[in-house]
């Protein structure tokens, strides 16, 4: 069924698990996800963005989205990840989604707050939730590069950031990447900490593909609420195609649904998201 991501991320937040976000763009990948969501009686999002247009036609495969997520037995959210522009978001909405994240994180403070005021006005009488970033989670390939030059949230500007943005959620900048980490991921616990501590909104952690199982449990411990799951779904999705690479594309194609399936559960396990689909 189609859920609210706000009840369900402060579900987490206080039950002290996360739930998983899971970046789909093919139907391998929305169904895997889905099945496992099923099996596992938990919430999930599914979640699209603008890196994936080069692959799909979001217009098209929003409905798929919609259709699973409504017939889904457990509570599914229809996401937007990483809006870069108001009229991307508002695509978004109009095409089923009913979450969206406005990212304007590379801007400084002032214009971040800004855009996401702007945001949050146009989106809460819809009764959609805006997901906003303080800091910068970046795309770099080289991980010691990217943690040089890193921006991290500042715990002293989160309270003020979500006071006067009036964002749902909070994406925060703790030593966390996008895409494959080359080196060891340092996560910043401390930072997670001083923002709990300093927001009432639920913290969100992207880039999590890659980071070790102790330390996404340290992390949830340590308030993050809500985790983004993409790279690791493509890993196994390739894991598949590697060894299925004689078979039948049919066969492929199934083993790669089982196979982004099978990593999806596992995350949700993880997470402690597992059989929370039925909590009030
Ligand atoms: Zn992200």
């Amino acid at each position: 069924m189609l859920a609210n991501i706000k009840f369900w991320e402060n579900k987490a937040k206080e039950g002290q698990f996360a739930i998983p976000h899971f970046n789909v763009w093919n139907a391998e990948m929305l169904m895997g996800v889905i099945d496992a969501a099923e099996e596992e009686n938990a919430p999930i999002i599914i979640s699209f963005g603008t890196g994936f247009v080069g692959n799909t036609v979001f217009e098209d495969f929003c409905w798929m989205m919609l259709a699973m997520a409504k017939e889904a037995k457990v509570p599914v959210i229809t996401h937007w990840d990483h809006g870069r522009s108001m009229e991307i978001i508002q695509n978004a909405y109009t095409h089923g989604m009913n979450s969206v994240m406005r990212d304007a994180s590379a801007l400084p403070f002032e214009e971040n707050i800004k855009e996401i005021k702007t945001a949050v006005d146009y989106f809460h009488p819809l009764g959609v939730p805006v997901e906003a970033e303080l800091g910068h989670v970046g795309n770099e390939t080289v991980y010691e590069e990217a943690l040089a030059a890193y921006a991290y949230t500042d715990p002293s500007q989160a309270a003020e950031f979500v006071e006067r943005t009036g964002c749902d959620s909070l994406a925060v900048a703790v030593g966390n990447v996008h895409g494959h980490y080359s080196a060891e991921p340092k996560i910043s616990f401390d930072v997670i900490e001083k923002c709990r501590d300093a927001v009432d909104v639920p913290l969100v952690l992207h880039g999590a593909s890659g980071i070790g199982d102790e330390d996404i449990k340290t992390a949830i411990s340590c308030g993050i609420a809500k985790i983004n799951i993409h790279t690791e779904l493509c890993d196994a999705a390739m894991g598949a195609i590697r060894e299925h690479t004689d078979d039948s594309f049919l066969e492929l194609e199934r083993a790669v649904r089982q196979a982004v399936k099978d990593r999806a559960k596992y995350k949700i396990e993880l997470f402690g998201d597992a059989d929370k689909a039925d909590v009030r």
